[in-house]
């Protein structure tokens, strides 16, 4: 048996190595099945005490100047920095990418953490005078004790974004990476916890029970990055708590091709959109409403495209296209093709089980969907563009706007009444037009209906993170 490269140790009121009587997993490489990390399981006696133990350190983090821990954030992103070719490598050990997109995903990370040190501090509230000589004020405090569970697609800089916020806005954090990233997670909180007072971030692992223990805590705010149906658990959980659910889940994310627009050009932003790290990113093209016009060279492009995609292990420079995240998450993709396939979709490209280890899965097209098939109603998270052909423009609004979820939407159109409609009419957060990725850092948006609530990033996510207090402030009665 190969040793694991990563033995993971959870981080529980300043001590590291705390806990994880609660058993032992192990994380395989999604490329060979070799195995990656091993690590502790958190028990839910672990995770009562990590929270009282959290709770004992939050007044002195609260109470220290807004300043002095955006000093600590800036720390904090210089040690990641530092570790940021061993994040990029744990990363694609673990769930696959190719290395340069996970470098990309550290930086965009550290760039994260810097922002939030700067707007930290400048964070203020209004002031009112309701008597010439009376001041009022508003201003934001921490909330307090903040749970951040998180996934695995973009680990660093999806944890990156929320443990930025939390730490800066002076809350102190329990963090739970994702069961299949744990190493990933681990070696974040390694180079964050040496930049921050002992007891201000904890580190609990374990898979879904641990989650959901921690969920269950008397936390201030549970702040989830993940699926539908997790983020539907916890939101339960806070109804019994109080605590407050801040929420970024899945997506079922349209691109509509207008009638117009170059086909070439269209199936590019297309193979980008559903086939960019296999198609595992929470804003990734799910479904393709493509006008009947140019439906036929678009769909000759797309396919093209994507069997012209290099798919191999993440560390392989080259490598275009890399493995699922693992067998199971490879069952889940592949049953929703063959099940659009049985219901008379056609594949194109794509579709079939390679031989060999890991769990590879190639960029697959399929046409002839309709929207009631699970392949283009329900997240696939897989490399997979399945197309519907419609005939007008309002057509494609229409259909793309029936939806479980709210997270995103891209339209490639040459009309500028069009682009504005589809901002305009689109239920969700996000709406790009003309380019599937590319928004400006700091961008944040409420994901609506299955996506979950609140403002996952940006300067917004720093509201969400404190509470305002309004102080009304008036001389005494004057006794001289
Ligand atoms: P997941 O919800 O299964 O797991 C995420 C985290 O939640 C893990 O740490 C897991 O252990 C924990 N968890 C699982 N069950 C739990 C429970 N009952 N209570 C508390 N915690 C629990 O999601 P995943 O498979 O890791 O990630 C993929 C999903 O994340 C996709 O749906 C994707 O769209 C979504 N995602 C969304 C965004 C966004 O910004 N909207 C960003 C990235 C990923």
């Amino acid at each position: 048996m190969l040793r694991a490269m990563y033995r993971v140790e959870q981080l529980i009121g300043g001590v590291w190595g705390a806990g994880g009587t609660g058993g032992q997993q192990t994380v395989v490489d999604p490329a060979d099945g070799t195995p990656v990390s091993t690590v502790p399981v958190a028990t839910a006696d672990e995770v009562v005490k990590a929270v009282a133990a959290a709770r004992e350190a939050a007044p002195g983090w609260a109470a220290t100047a807004p300043a002095d821990r955006a000093a600590a954030l800036v720390r904090a992103a210089a040690a990641v920095e530092a570790a940021a070719e061993d994040l990029a490598r744990a990363t694609t050990a673990e769930m696959g990418k190719p290395l340069d997109d996970a470098r990309g995903g550290v930086a965009a990370g550290i760039g994260t953490l810097r922002q939030y040190a700067e707007l930290g501090p400048l964070r203020g509230g209004r002031t009112l005078h309701g008597a010439t000589d009376a001041i009022d004020f508003m201003t934001p405090q921490p909330r307090g004790v903040v749970a951040v569970i998180t996934p695995w697609n973009d680990p660093v800089a999806v944890s990156c974004g929320l443990l930025g916020a939390a730490l800066v806005t002076g809350n102190v954090v329990l963090y739970k990476p994702s069961e299949r990233t744990p190493a990933t997670g681990w070696l974040l909180a390694r180079a964050l916890d040496e930049a921050l007072p002992s007891g201000v971030l904890s580190l609990l692992t374990g898979g879904a029970e641990v989650g959901a223990a921690l969920a269950g805590q008397e936390v201030d705010v549970v702040a989830h990055v993940g699926s539908t149906a997790t983020g539907r658990a916890i939101a339960a959980a806070c109804a019994r708590t109080g605590a407050k659910a801040l929420l970024e889940n899945g997506g079922s994310d349209p691109l509509i091709v207008d009638a117009g627009v170059d086909p070439g050009w269209a199936a590019e932003q297309a193979a980008l959109g559903a086939f960019a790290n296999a198609g595992q990113i929470c804003v990734a093209v799910e479904r393709l409403y493509v006008h009947r016009d140019l439906a036929d060279d678009f769909v000759a492009a797309l396919v093209e495209r994507a069997g012209a995609l290099r798919m191999g292990p993440g560390r392989d420079p080259g490598t275009e296209l890399g493995p699922l995240v693992d067998r199971r998450h490879r069952d889940h993709v592949h049953g929703q093709v063959t099940a659009a396939v049985a219901e008379g979709a056609r594949l194109r490209v794509g579709g079939t089980l390679p031989a060999g280890p890991g769990a590879f899965y190639p960029a697959t097209v399929v046409t002839g969907c309709t929207d009631e098939m699970a392949l283009v109603r329900q997240e696939t998270f897989g490399p997979v563009a399945p197309v519907v052909v419609v005939d007008s423009f309002g057509e494609a609004l229409k259909r793309a706007a029936r939806s479980p979820y709210g997270l995103a939407a891209t339209v490639l159109t040459a009309s500028m009444g069009h682009a504005q409609r589809a901002w305009r009419e689109l239920p969700v957060g996000t709406v790009k037009v003309n380019a599937v990725f590319g928004g400006a850092p700091g961008g944040a948006a409420q994901p609506r209906r299955g996506s979950g609530q609140g403002f996952g990033y940006g300067p917004e996510l720093l509201d969400e993170l404190t509470t305002t207090k309004a102080v009304h402030l008036e001389p005494p009665t004057p006794t001289w």
